[in-house]
């Protein structure tokens, strides 16, 4: 017998988004030693964690050195203590979910793979693009065919649902990775009602849903009419409490959720209880610390700074009168290359003439080409020069 390797790997393209970017700005430095870059690129949090969650961490550090309050294996889908609180965040929005429907994970991304193990190789995923490249390629690593969903800005990037792309799995990121833009209510419920109507299954990506301010937007799928027949949402604390290096996230799927006679819930639970032993209890006394009115407080002020950024990018591209979605509402603005540039050439530009780094849309997908995305998670400092140079170089 040999052993027959995953070959759909090899269907996967190379990841050449930020290793491209990585090439090209280390070939910039060696031509000009010692030059200051802007980065406009990360999509990784800067500011350091919250009081409220440091106290809690160090609280729980200390139970681990005390007889009477060690913990060693913790709950397969999470502890009480941190479902509980995070069920009482979703009752403020006036979501009601009971704890068992709610599972804490190590992040969105561990997630976003594993969760397709509750389907079937021969379903049909649904990419809205352009997209967080994961979607897609977790689905190849699976064998699964995709549908690719293009979306442009004639349609503000938030597109309907397409009766002619039928798919068994619907992605929607909102607010979105790339293009920082968020469905309304109305819009979400057409695709909640495509869904039920296919017996399609909504993969809800809420790793953002903390930047939304405008007043009346969901936060959640489930704030939407119908959405507990037809989908699971998945969210992270990764940048809504910067956890990107600490690790935590948790996945919602409700008990009502079934297809083919089998309850997704259920299975879940069996696959959490098989394939995990829980995340670090530290880890999860932090991330309960969030779900308090300080923890609330304190990541809403680091939030803030990180939209102070987003506001001087989107004085500085409404003076140039360039066309752009996201900064209000996510921390990513997503603008229309200037002078019909293709994404790697205003990629080019920006850091050859201004050593400004972002990111092109044309590896968020194919339609992103012609569009850029700016992060706004960079020091206030950098973007603040970074935008002027901008408006010097555009005006
Ligand atoms: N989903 C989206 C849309 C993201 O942009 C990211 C990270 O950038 C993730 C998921 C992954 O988040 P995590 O750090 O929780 O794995």
């Amino acid at each position: 017998m040999m052993m027959i390797p995953n070959r759909h790997y090899a269907e996967l393209k190379d990841s050449y988004l930020f290793y491209h970017i990585a090439q090209k700005t280390k070939a910039y430095l060696s031509e000009h030693p010692g030059a200051k870059l802007y980065r406009l690129g990360i999509g990784d949090v800067t500011l350091p964690l919250c009081n409220a969650v440091i106290k809690a961490l160090h609280q729980a550090v200390d139970d681990q050195a005390s007889q009477e309050r060690f913990h060693g294996y913790m709950p397969e889908c999470g502890a009480d203590f941190l479902r509980e609180a995070i069920a009482g965040y979703y009752a403020q929005r006036n979501v009601q979910l009971s704890a068992d429907e709610i599972f804490v994970s190590s992040g969105a991304s561990d997630e976003l793979g594993d969760i397709l193990d509750l389907f079937d190789r021969s379903n049909a995923a649904m990419i809205i693009e352009p997209a967080y490249p994961a979607y897609v390629d977790a689905n190849i690593m699976a064998g699964r065919k995709i549908v690719h969903l293009p979306s442009d800005c004639s349609n503000g990037f938030l597109p309907e649902p397409d009766p002619s792309s039928e798919a068994d799995l619907l992605y929607i990121c909102s607010p979105n990775n790339p293009t920082g833009a968020v469905f309304d209510r109305a819009q979400l419920q057409k695709w909640v009602d495509y869904a039920n109507a296919h017996g399609s299954i909504i993969l809800f990506d809420a790793a953002y849903e903390a930047f939304i301010e405008q007043p009346g937007l969901p936060h959640s799928i489930f704030e939407i009419e119908g959405a507990k027949t037809c989908a699971i949402e998945i969210c992270s604390l990764s940048k809504t409490a910067g956890f990107t290096g600490t690790r935590l996230g948790y996945t919602v799927i409700p008990k009502k959720l079934a297809r083919g006679g089998m309850n997704m819930n259920d299975m879940w639970v069996r696959n959490r209880t098989t394939k995990t032993n829980g995340v670090s209890y530290i880890i999860q006394k932090g991330g309960a610390a969030v779900f308090t009115p300080e923890g609330q407080r304190e990541i809403h002020q680091n939030i803030q700074l990180y939209k102070q950024n987003a506001k001087m990018l989107m004085q500085t591209l409404d003076a140039l009168n360039v066309w752009y979605c996201g900064g209000k509402n996510a921390p990513y603005i997503w603008m229309k290359c200037p002078d019909g540039l293709g994404s790697w050439d205003f990629f080019d530009l920006l850091l050859n003439r201004i050593q400004v780094i972002g990111t092109p849309g044309e590896g968020f997908g194919a339609c992103g080409e012609g569009y850029f995305r700016f992060s706004t998670f960079g020091s206030p400092e950098d973007t603040k020069e970074a935008a002027k140079r901008l408006y010097e170089l555009l005006k």
